[in-house]
């Protein structure tokens, strides 16, 4: 028995609703909290929290415009016509990689067979066989596999694995611009985060064909369009920090278990029972970052207003204040009308002081002020 939650626990967590897959980009984002038990319980359980957010009311408008979208699939097709022959010129002369003899494998389709089993099986001879012989470049939308809290995820890039002199470099196309050698750091970010899920899934393939993980890079390969053009460039990026994160977050969803023991027996997140107190029974740890990372965020926000939580003025904020978790008891702790247990005594003392520099500051403010207020008014 593994300590993942049973998995009739995590069907009954979910209710009717089918289960949702995840993808590389959702995998990407249970790094940007990691300390979410409702996250954590509502991803292991498959639930739809798209779905959840817009029956409770909260729709979180999530996704790419329609634009984007077609923009990127423009450039990616651009990037792979023929081959992949811009992003061999651009491997050869841009990063000086000695490219010889090259092959080219599109493993999106077997024998007209988009079966994700035959797929993915198809992905792995071709790897062992490159892994064994060298034989084989590229390899486009090669489908992998990843184990999310006890279910499978099938993972399907746009990506290439390329591979040169016995290792395996991920290849990512996006559409963000590269301008004057510099991208929105946001954008950058978010596509490691997800390249770094495409190289645990590698690694962990490779490790079960019995070669080392290290004969899949942490450098990937990261494709662009340059400046105000549709001419790709490229450039490496380093995802060893986000495989970290990735790692520690992965194995503190095989957790989950311990949280779904401590849940009421009749909780259920089918859309059509009591959602909002199933939602509620589950803690959350809200912060800002949540707003770009996550379907329930609008909903998780509203809550944390109403309760006065400090997470909701920011993750450093939650951190400084660190075991106060109300607005109103730092508040409290501050002007002195609760005494801290000794614990937060540190907590209090330092909350304490800024109170007294806050109301230093407003006083020599107020002194500085003209007695009419006619201030700012009187340079109009
Ligand atoms: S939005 Fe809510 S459920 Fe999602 S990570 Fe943030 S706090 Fe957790």
């Amino acid at each position: 028995m593994t300590d993942t939650a049973p998995a009739l626990d995590l069907d009954r967590l979910r209710g009717a609703t089918p289960p949702r897959n995840h993808d590389a980009r959702t995998i990407a984002a249970l790094t940007a909290n990691p300390g979410c038990a409702r996250r954590g319980v509502m991803d292991a359980a498959g639930v739809d929290k798209d779905a959840v957010s817009r029956t409770l009311g909260f729709p979180a408008p999530f996704g790419q415009s329609q634009f984007a979208i077609t923009r990127g699939n423009v450039f990616e097709a651009q990037v792979k016509a023929d081959g992949c022959a811009e992003l061999l010129t651009l491997l050869r002369d841009r990063l000086g990689l000695a490219v010889p003899e090259v092959s080219y494998d599109d493993l999106e389709v077997v024998a007209g067979n988009e079966g994700r089993e035959l797929r993915h099986a198809r992905t792995r001879r071709l790897l062992r066989r490159a892994l064994d012989s060298g034989e084989g470049t590229l390899y486009d939308h090669p489908l992998l596999r990843l184990e999310i809290a006890g279910q499978v995820a099938y993972l399907e890039p746009d990506v290439i694995a390329f591979q040169i002199e016995g290792r395996f470099h991920i290849v990512e196309i996006k559409s963000f611009a590269v301008i004057d050698g510099q991208a929105e750091p946001s954008q950058v970010a978010a596509a490691a985060r997800q390249a770094a899920v495409y190289v645990l899934a590698l690694r962990r393939l490779v490790a079960e064909l019995g070669h080392p993980a290290e004969r899949v890079s942490h450098e990937v390969i990261l494709v662009c369009p340059e400046n105000f053009s549709n001419r790709p460039t490229v450039t490496p990026v380093d995802v060893r920090p986000q495989l970290a994160v990735l790692e520690r977050q992965l194995a503190r969803l095989t957790r989950v278990d311990r949280i779904v023991a401590e849940l009421p027996e009749d909780l259920s997140f089918d859309l059509a029972g009591a959602l909002d107190e199933a939602v509620r029974a589950v803690e959350a740890r809200y912060a800002p970052e949540c707003m770009s990372s996550c379907e329930m965020a609008f909903f998780c926000r509203d809550e944390a207003r109403a309760c006065g939580a400090t997470g909701a003025l920011g993750r450093s904020v939650r951190d400084d204040l660190g075991g106060v978790d109300s607005i109103g008891t730092a508040l409290a702790l501050a002007d002195g009308t609760l005494e801290p247990a000794a614990d937060l005594a540190e907590t209090a003392a330092q909350l304490r002081t800024a109170a007294r520099l806050r109301a230093e500051a407003l006083q020599s403010a107020g002194q500085g002020t003209a007695p009419d207020g006619a201030g700012l008014g009187s340079v109009a």
